[in-house]
């Protein structure tokens, strides 16, 4: 059993991306006693991204850059990180309890545990992930700029990233496996009427092509065309990441969630449970973006740190 295990934190951090490294920040300054736990890379997802341009304060900076800064910054106030995967959280009168490899106990959780976007499962999709392989127009479409994209999915996400893309990209194949799209009715006539957006009803895409330099340059379709394209961007819903945290605790049925699992916080990043923050993409909210998960952090800490003066 390591130190770690043993000791009453004021606030356990579940989740080293962008959200839970800015509420460490502000927890460290407010000399709090802080435990920060990640289960995989500090950065969380845009690690996967390889520039960001829309980081205020920096041009230009790849997403592990950025997170090692922040990182070092952190550790700059002190912080060791915590490598483990919580699989359980529960609450006594006092206290919460975390269970993952070890068990560790907090005054107040923050819950900073991002979002996973449902994948294609296509076998090479994970490897080009960042080389044509999208899953966040926003962040990425810039750098296709007059090349040929697609999308896939026929949600509002997906139409709303085929927009996006038609104002930088020359072409847009927006893909969807149904006849109809799910999207609300002005969002589909406005795709429709998209003069560089060609609309593929009831397709799949069975693979992805890479060139020798292990870029994107097609995609394979269940009809067996073959569509060439710079990128491929995957909008076909983002999953919950707190689902196995919940899945067996007692305080699965006293919070709120969405209908996609995301947990319903107030402005303040306050669950309906005292002492139970969540902050960045885990949580139920309309923008998820790096400064959104930044501000969420921000929010949380302060609740926390109000949360533990009235204990
Ligand atoms: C390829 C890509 C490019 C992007 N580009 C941009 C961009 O240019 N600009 C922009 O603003 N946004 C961009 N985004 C979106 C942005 O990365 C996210 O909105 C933001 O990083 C969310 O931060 P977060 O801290 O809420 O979650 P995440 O980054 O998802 O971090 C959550 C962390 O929690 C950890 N975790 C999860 N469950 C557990 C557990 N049970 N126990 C311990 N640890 C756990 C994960 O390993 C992860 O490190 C991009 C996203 C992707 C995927």
């Amino acid at each position: 059993m390591n130190e770690n295990s043993t000791s009453l934190y004021d606030v356990a951090i579940i989740g080293a991306g962008i959200a839970g490294m800015t509420a460490a920040l502000y927890l460290l300054r407010n000399h709090q006693k802080v435990l920060l736990l990640e289960n995989a890379g500090y950065g969380g997802q845009i690690l996967e991204a390889p520039i960001v341009e829309n980081y205020p304060g920096f041009a230009k900076v790849s997403g592990p850059e950025l997170s090692e800064q922040i990182y070092q910054q952190l550790k700059s106030l002190g912080l060791s990180l915590t490598y483990d995967k919580i699989k359980h959280l529960e609450k006594t009168t006092t206290h919460f309890t975390l269970t993952g490899d070890q068990t560790y106990t907090a005054k107040s959780v923050i819950l900073a545990t991002g979002t996973t976007p449902r994948r294609l499962n296509l076998i090479n999709e994970s490897e080009l992930i960042g080389h044509g392989i999208s899953y966040c127009a926003t962040c990425d479409g810039a750098f296709y700029q007059n090349q040929t994209v697609a999308v896939v999915g026929g949600g509002n996400s997906a139409l709303l990233a085929a927009s996006y893309l038609s104002h930088i990209a020359q072409k847009v194949f927006l893909i969807h496996r149904r006849n109809q799209f799910t999207a609300e009715k002005a969002l589909v006539s406005q795709i429709k009427n998209s003069a560089n957006i060609e609309i593929l009803y009831n397709q799949e895409i069975l693979a992805c092509h890479a060139n020798e330099d292990n870029h994107l340059d097609s995609l394979i379709l269940k009809n067996q065309q073959v569509l060439p394209v710079s990128s491929l961007f995957v909008e076909i819903g983002r999953l919950s990441s707190l689902t196995e945290i919940f899945q067996n605790s007692n305080l699965r049925s006293l919070l709120l969630f969405d209908q996609s699992g995301f947990i319903i916080t107030d402005d303040s990043c306050a669950t309906n449970l005292a002492g139970l923050f969540a902050a960045g993409d885990c949580r139920s909210k309309n923008f998820r973006q790096l400064v959104t998960a930044s501000s969420d952090g921000a929010i949380a800490a302060n609740s926390a740190i109000e949360f533990l003066s009235q204990i």
